[in-house]
């Protein structure tokens, strides 16, 4: 986005008066974890809800089209026509706000028991914790250890912030984000709204915010405060298992496939990597510096300086293929950000 020197100087002003920090001249490459995203003349960085508050409100102050970013795990950002004011939103502050909250069980349909593990988050005493949407849950967790809290294990090594997290409703072993969620605080068309769980319209890969131009200031989390012995060691294996994925990339591409389609394709699972690995042969394919992950087919890795059309044109070319082999139009799962051809 290109802004006039007098237009930057009077929104460096605004923003220096209110103590939002800004940098100029930012490549995004350095803020998704895929590594791409051309350069930004500036970025904001908010410090906690109300400086994210604040960021919003000067942004339109201004007329910018802007774009809260989190921990950019889930964005390919175009490498030319940046259009939007980057807001990166990935600190924050958390507090214990209820140690006596009514009891509630507030799993979702889509969670599925597991008996091995569930058994662990039986003991404590539930908590309700207020987090912004910047602080990163990796950090969180280890933070959250220190006063026996637990409860975000399911989501361990997931490089989300909490904006992200609602945003996508992400998933984690055998919970959603969602379970958690007790209230959400939001920033609705200059006008802050808390809502409750029950009026947030969640579903499996899918949350409010993706339809609406709300933004996430705070999320009000259901957890558990005892004994964190066992779910430290349960974090610790989890994480582990989830390290062999590409860290180089921005998580699965495409949704799993619905049953319908398993069924059809008699397929033992609706996993799109086995989809994509196993029927559509594809594992191992490059475009420049874009590749299908040998390990997990659902990931396409940056294996060296690859740019937005290298993936951009690898995720095309599976979506022909299914498309021309199977009728099977495969539906984004991360977000394309800026412009692509
Ligand atoms: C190696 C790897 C493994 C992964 N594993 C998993 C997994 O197991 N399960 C899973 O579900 N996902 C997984 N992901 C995907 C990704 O981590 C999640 O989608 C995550 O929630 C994105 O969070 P983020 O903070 O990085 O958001 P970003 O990528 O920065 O943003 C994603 C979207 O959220 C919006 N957003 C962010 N903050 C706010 C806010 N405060 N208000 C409104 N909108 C906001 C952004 O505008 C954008 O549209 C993985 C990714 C990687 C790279």
């Amino acid at each position: 986005m290109r802004i006039s020197e007098k237009r930057m100087l009077k929104l460096t002003n605004e923003l220096k008066k209110v103590h939002i920090k800004y940098k100029t001249n930012i490549q995004l490459s350095s803020l998704t974890t895929i590594h791409v995203g051309g350069l930004a003349s500036i970025i904001l960085e908010p410090e906690n809800s109300s400086q994210l508050y604040e960021a919003v409100y000067i942004a339109e102050k201004f007329g910018f089209q802007f774009k809260v970013i989190g921990n950019g795990s889930n964005l390919i950002i175009s490498d030319t026509n940046i259009d939007f004011l980057p807001i990166i939103n990935k600190k924050g502050q958390w507090e214990v706000i209820d140690t006596s909250p009514r009891s509630r069980n507030i799993k979702s349909k889509f969670s599925q028991n597991d008996s091995n593990s569930d058994k662990i988050f039986e003991n404590g005493k539930d908590v309700i914790v207020q987090a912004d949407s910047g602080i990163r849950l990796t950090q969180f967790a280890t933070e959250l250890y220190q006063k026996k809290i637990f409860g975000l294990e399911h989501f361990a090594g997931i490089h989300s912030t909490i904006g992200g997290a609602v945003y996508k409703n992400i998933h984690g072993m055998n919970k959603l984000f969602s379970d958690i969620i007790e209230s959400v605080t939001i920033l609705d068309n200059s006008k802050i709204r808390i809502i409750s769980r029950e009026k947030l319209n969640f579903d499996y890969d899918y949350s409010f915010l993706q339809d609406t131009n709300q933004i996430l200031l705070s999320a009000n989390l259901r957890l558990k405060q005892g004994d964190i012995t066992e779910l430290k060691k349960l974090r610790a294996k989890w994480i582990q298992q989830k390290t062999p994925q590409p860290q180089k990339s921005a998580g699965c591409i495409f949704q799993n496939l619905t049953k319908e389609q398993q069924d059809n394709l008699n397929l033992p699972t609706q996993s799109i990597g086995y989809f994509i690995d196993q029927k559509l042969n594809l594992k191992g394919k490059i475009i420049g510096g874009a590749k299908i992950s040998e390990n997990h087919a659902e990931f396409i890795e940056n294996i060296g300086d690859a740019t937005s059309n290298d993936i951009h044109s690898l995720i095309k070319f599976i979506q022909n293929e299914s498309e021309q082999k199977y009728k099977i139009k495969l539906a984004l799962k991360v977000e394309l950000a800026g412009k692509f051809k």
